[in-house]
């Protein structure tokens, strides 16, 4: 089953007009253009909200797709503060992450409200990227399983998965320079293959960097990555897409 592999950044809460212009420039002069997509492997970048219109601008065209980092589940009203999937299917986003663990553990973003979202996001056209991922808490207890399953059958049981992708992101190795072994990373990829489709993109996110990125793509159930940490810096995330790109 040949799926196109997916590399996907993270910015979270950085940038600035000035900075983001540079790496968006480098990242675009650094991945050539259509070749890249055929290649096998589709690059993105998930920005800040108030960037949106910068970055569409500057990506229009190239080989880099772009999107958000979260959205409101719902569609419109009084809700100050929020953002709607129209809003950013208004900027032409194409991604918009779903439940990452920073909006679960810091925001107290629900399973329920998790799959809320991943339906406003699959309703409003937009391909979701769900993360999934347990503590170190968890998978120290056994729990890493359980823990994925729960968290993506909360999303299954509202609807279909589609086309949407899913990114096993193990809260340990988030930001920490602690990476799951390609091993580590395969058995729970294979284990959440068996409730989503052979189509469906499996995304592994925590601490991949250009230098360990091969040996995890090179995981039979690996279709790329998200990319926090490392995609702020051009020539690490450029170096990631490739490695992608030569997997296969
Ligand atoms: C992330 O935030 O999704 C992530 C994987 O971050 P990092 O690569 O910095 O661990």
């Amino acid at each position: 089953m040949t799926r196109t592999r997916l590399v996907a950044g993270n910015w979270k809460m950085h940038g600035n007009r000035a900075a983001n212009a540079a790496l968006l420039d480098a990242i675009v002069r650094g991945l050539g253009s259509a070749h890249f997509a055929e290649g096998g492997v589709e690059c993105a970048v998930c920005v800040p909200f108030p960037y949106l219109a910068q970055v569409a601008e500057r990506l229009r065209g190239t080989a880099v797709a772009w999107g958000a980092q979260n959205l409101s589940e719902h569609a419109q009203g009084a809700y100050t503060g929020e953002v709607s999937a129209a809003m950013l299917a208004d900027f032409d986003c194409k991604y918009v992450i779903v439940g990452h663990s920073e909006r679960r553990q810091l925001f107290g973003e629900s399973d329920g409200q998790v799959a809320a979202k991943f339906a406003a996001a699959r309703k409003g056209a937009l391909t979701p990227i769900l993360c999934v991922g347990e503590t170190l808490e968890e998978r120290d207890a056994g729990r890493t399983e359980q823990v994925v399953a729960r968290q993506l059958d909360a999303v299954l049981g509202k609807g279909e998965f589609g086309d949407a992708v899913l990114a096993y992101e193990p809260v340990w190795a988030i930001g920490t320079g602690r990476t799951a072994t390609p091993e580590q990373a395969q058995d729970v990829h294979a284990f959440l293959r068996k409730r989503v489709t052979p189509q469906t993109r499996i995304l592994y996110g925590g601490s991949v960097k250009a230098d360990n990125a091969a040996a995890i793509f090179a995981m039979p159930d690996v279709d790329g990555g998200l990319i926090g940490g490392a995609s702020l810096v051009a020539r690490d995330f450029i170096g990631i897409c490739r490695v992608a790109e030569r997997k296969g």
